[in-house]
C-alpha cells in the first residue's frame, strides 16, 4: 500500500510532501552524487575531529582502560544521549513534529541530541528533511544509489555547497529558527562546543569518582580516562554509525512494508541498535508518525518512551500512524 501525505509542520510556512520526493520513480540502479557536492571537496575538519573519536574509542581494545562503570555509562549513554537526543528529539520532534512537549523540554533533548557530535539541529534536520522530500531521488545528500559508502559516512565528511551556511538551509528550517534557542546554536559551531564540555564534564566526574574510590592519582587517571573511552569515545562511534545505518543499510537491507516512490526497507538490526529508526520504510511512508513500528513485532523503544512521556502528560498531539489493515498490500 503507497502512502504519501503532505505534512506541515508546526509553524513552517510551506507544506513539504516528505514521503515520496516527486511523481517520477526512481532510476533503480545509480544516481550521481548531488550536485552540490561536486568537485567533490573533503572537509579535513570533519575527517579529523571524526577519526579522533574512533581513535579514542578503540583504545576499548587495551584492558587498561576497562572499567565496569565505563561500559555501563556508555549503555546508558546510548539511551540518554541517542535515544532522547537523537531519535526522539532531533528526529520524531524537531524534524517531524511527531508531538509537542513543554519548550524546556525540547530544548533539553536538543542539547543531548548535540552530545552524540551530529551537527547543530537546525542543520540536522534541514538535512533530513531534504532527504525525506528527495529520497532516493537528487538531490537526496545521502541516498546509497550514489553509493554505500557515500550514504554511510562519505555525505557526511565531504563539502555540500547548499549546505554551507544556515541561510542556504533556513528555508527548510523556519519553524525552528524563530525560536533564538536553535539560531544561536548556528553560530560558530555552538553545538561542537557543547559536545566538549558535555565530554570533559564525563572525563571530570569520572576523575573525582576514581579519587574518592581509590584515593590515588593513578586511581583517578584510570577511572578518569576510561569514562572519556567508553563513556564518550565508544558511544559516540556506537550513536554515529546508528544514525548513519539508517541512512546506508535501511534504504538497502530489508523488507517493505509499503510500495513507497524510494528505497527504504524496515531493518530489524539497525532498529535493535537504533531505538526503533530502523523501521524506516514505515517511516518513509508516514513521515510525521511518532511510532516507526507499525506491525505488532515491530519493538521501538523510543515509541515507547513517547508513549510514556504522553502518559505523564510530557508529550501532546502525539501522532499516532494510520491504522493498516493489511500493511502487505
Ligand atoms: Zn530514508
Ligand atoms: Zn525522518
Amino acid at each position: 500500500m503507497s502512502r504519501t501525505e503532505t505534512v506541515t509542520t508546526e509553524n513552517a510556512s510551506e507544506a513539504v510532501d516528505l514521503s515520496t520526493g516527486g511523481a517520477t520513480a526512481p532510476d533503480p540502479t545509480r544516481l550521481p552524487l548531488p550536485e552540490a557536492t561536486q568537485p567533490v571537496e573533503v572537509v579535513w575538519r570533519y575527517v579529523f575531529v571524526l577519526s579522533a573519536v574512533h581513535l579514542i574509542a578503540c583504545l576499548a581494545l587495551v584492558g587498561w582502560f576497562f572499567s565496569w562503570s565505563g561500559l555501563v555509562l556508555a549503555i546508558a549513554g546510548h539511551f540518554v544521549f541517542g535515544m532522547f537526543g537523537i531519535t526522539i528529539g532531533y528526529h520524531r520532534l524537531l524534524t517531524h513534529r511527531g508531538f509537542t512537549c513543554p519548550k524546556w523540554l525540547e530544548h533539553f533533548l536538543a542539547i543531548l541530541g548535540m552530545c552524540n557530535m551530529q551537527d547543530s539541529p537546525a542543520r540536522w534536520v534541514a538535512i533530513h528533511r531534504i532527504h525525506h522530500q528527495h529520497s532516493d531521488h537528487q538531490p537526496d545528500p545521502h541516498t546509497p544509489l550514489a553509493s554505500f559508502l557515500w550514504s554511510h559516512v562519505g555525505w557526511v565528511v565531504c563539502r555540500h555547497r547548499e549546505l554551507d551556511r544556515t541561510l542556504q538551509y533556513e528555508r527548510y528550517v523556519r519553524d525552528l529558527l524563530r525560536d533564538p534557542f536553535y539560531l544561536k546554536l548556528e553560530r560558530q559551531d555552538a553545538w561542537f562546543l557543547i559536545y566538549l564540555v558535555h565530554a570533559v564534564l564525563i572525563v571530570l566526574v569520572g576523575g573525582v569518582v576514581g579519587w574518592l574510590g581509590q584515593g590515588t592519582a593513578m586511581g583517578a587517571l584510570q577511572l578518569a580516562a576510561s569514562w572519556g573511552v567508553w563513556a564518550v569515545a565508544v558511544r559516540t562511534v556506537f550513536v554515529l554509525h546508528g544514525t548513519w545505518a539508517v541512512n546506508s543499510l535501511t534504504h538497502v537491507f530489508g523488507y517493505r512494508n509499503y510500495q513507497t516512490r524510494d528505497h527504504s526497507r524496515n531493518n530489524w538490526l539497525v532498529a535493535l541498535t537504533s531505538h526503533g529508526e530502523g523501521w524506516h520504510n514505515n517511516h518513509h511512508a508516514q513521515p510525521r508518525a511518532a511510532a516507526h513500528g507499525h506491525r505488532w513485532w515491530e519493538f521501538d523503544m523510543s515509541w515507547r518512551i513517547i508513549q510514556m512521556m504522553e502518559l505523564v502528560g510530557l508529550a501532546k498531539n502525539v501522532v499516532r500512524p494510520k491504522p493498516v489493515a493489511d500493511p502487505d498490500t
